[in-house]
């Protein structure tokens, strides 16, 4: 079989790569030409474990292929999938300005039946938006060909998106005709013989569990966080409460880890995108407004403890941070909590360095010489008054505390991600601030 992936971001790269290792033949096409040039270099435009070699295999199979051409590619696919970014417009709806563009190509080049599959995250009604795009540009050439839309969301995790898709908990797929929905049969053919569910529904069905997902999941998180926020003021400790409810099969131990709340390019643009339609719709999901301004506020919550301890003053204060993209294991910076914290910091006269394994580089992209950046964890130490842990790499969980104290000023951390021990941090003789746990001083 031949797909065309149209956008080679997380999404379109990691699932054109994916599917090109189940033996399918994949173009990748984006308009940005330097990314394209770059991956046919094999030089791939985001950091995530284990794409890069994967990239390469499967173009020195001649299975993948990258391409500024969408007009030359579909010639010969099957189904072609739009997988560009859906960013939030202004008043928080999903702007499908790039979505219509691409169905707008298709519709120009299309010459005979293909499937046309919304894989980007697109609101209740997109894929007959995306029909009537087409059939408008078929009119205007008097064209009479055949297709149809399909919608296949994508949950992929960032960080894990390779065995996230390979080994999907789920593939969902919405459908409004038998050819449509055996074409996409055959492509998850590998999914369903390695017994992983392929979930078959129609149209709108499909597109609205991408986004009950996503605010289901960011419900856990501003819960958890919440609850963590009144542990703090009771004089509980959240990660006895988190163990205590997680062991409970109905409400389970995954995502209700309190933080510095969720960030990322799909939770806040989702979240909003599905206030905004509930309200257009006449019912507004109450429930939704306050999982958004819990986690608004919960960004704020290291940086007020911060504030707290230097009794307002940060002017002159040496700030270190471990970790700037929103989750660890990718390179990521879109609405990172770090840079709403860093924003601050900076407000209040404080001089931040940084450490992230992967991320700098696309921080500097973002706020530039604004803040400076270490070579390690253990460079952005010194000297410095205090350490705020904000993403949870794996280096950041045991490091050497007694190096660490030689290092700073004070032994003074804010752990934004709940990663080290009361106990220890005590028999250390840290002063340590965590998130619904008791201050260690
Ligand atoms: P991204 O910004 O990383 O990539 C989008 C790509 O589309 C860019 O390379 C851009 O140049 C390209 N593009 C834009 N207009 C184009 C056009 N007309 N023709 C060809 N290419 C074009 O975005 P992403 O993170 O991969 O997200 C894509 C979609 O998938 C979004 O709707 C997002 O919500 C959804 N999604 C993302 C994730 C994730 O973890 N990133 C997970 C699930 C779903």
């Amino acid at each position: 079989m031949n797909i065309t992936i149209v956008g080679t971001g997380y999404v379109g790269l990691v699932s054109g790569t994916c599917f090109a290792e189940t033996g399918i033949t994949v173009t990748c096409v984006d308009v940005d030409q330097n990314k394209i040039d770059n991956l046919n270099k094999g030089i791939l435009p985001i950091y995530e474990p284990g794409l890069e070699p994967m990239v390469k295999r499967n173009m020195e199979k001649g299975r993948l292929f990258f391409s500024n051409s969408l007009k030359d590619s579909i010639l010969d696919a099957d189904a072609v999938f739009i997988a560009v970014g859906t960013p939030p417009d202004e008043d928080g709806s999903a702007d499908l300005q790039y979505v219509i563009a691409v169905a707008k190509e298709i519709g120009r080049y299309i010459d005979r039946y293909l499937v046309v599959v919304t894989k980007s995250t697109v609101p209740i009604g997109t894929a007959e938006k995306v029909k009537a795009t087409i059939n408008e540009e078929l009119t205007n050439r008097n064209e009479d060909i055949q297709f149809d839309v399909a919608s296949n969301p994508e949950f992929l995790k960032e960080g894990a998106a390779i065995d996230d898709f390979l080994k999907p908990d789920r593939v969902v797929i919405g459908t409004e005709s038998q050819r449509a929905q055996e074409v996409m049969s055959k492509l998850y053919k590998p999914f369903l013989m390695n017994n992983h569910p392929v979930i078959f529904m129609d149209i709108p069905s499909a597109e609205m569990t991408k986004y009950a997902a996503n605010s289901m999941l960011a419900t856990k998180i501003s819960f958890m966080n919440d609850i963590a926020n009144l542990c703090e003021i009771v004089g509980a400790d959240v990660n006895n409460v988190r163990r205590g409810i997680g062991s409970d099969s109905r409400i389970g131990n995954k995502f209700i880890y309190p933080g510095t709340g969720y960030g990322g390019s799909c939770f806040p643009k989702d979240v909003q995108a599905l206030i905004k339609t509930s309200e257009q719709r006449g019912h507004p999901l109450e429930i939704l407004k306050s999982v958004e301004l819990v986690n608004n506020r919960q960004k704020s919550v290291l940086y007020k403890k911060i504030m707290t301890h230097f009794d307002g003053n940060l002017k002159g204060k040496k700030i270190a941070i471990w970790g700037l993209s929103f989750k660890p294991n990718t390179d990521d910076m879109r609405e990172a909590p770090s840079l709403v914290i860093i924003n601050k910091l900076l407000s209040e006269g404080a001089e931040v360095i940084a450490y992230d394994p992967v991320a700098a580089e696309e921080c500097h992209r973002k706020i530039g010489d604004t803040i400076s950046y270490a070579k390690d964890q253990y460079e952005a130490l010194i000297d410095a008054d205090a350490l705020l842990i904000v993403t949870e790499w794996s280096e950041f969980k045991l490091p050497n505390f007694k190096v660490m104290e030689k290092l700073m000023r004070e032994k003074l951390i804010f752990d934004g991600r709940n990663i080290y021990d009361l106990y220890e941090m005590k028999e250390l003789g840290y002063t340590y601030y965590s998130i619904g746990r008791e201050i260690v001083k």
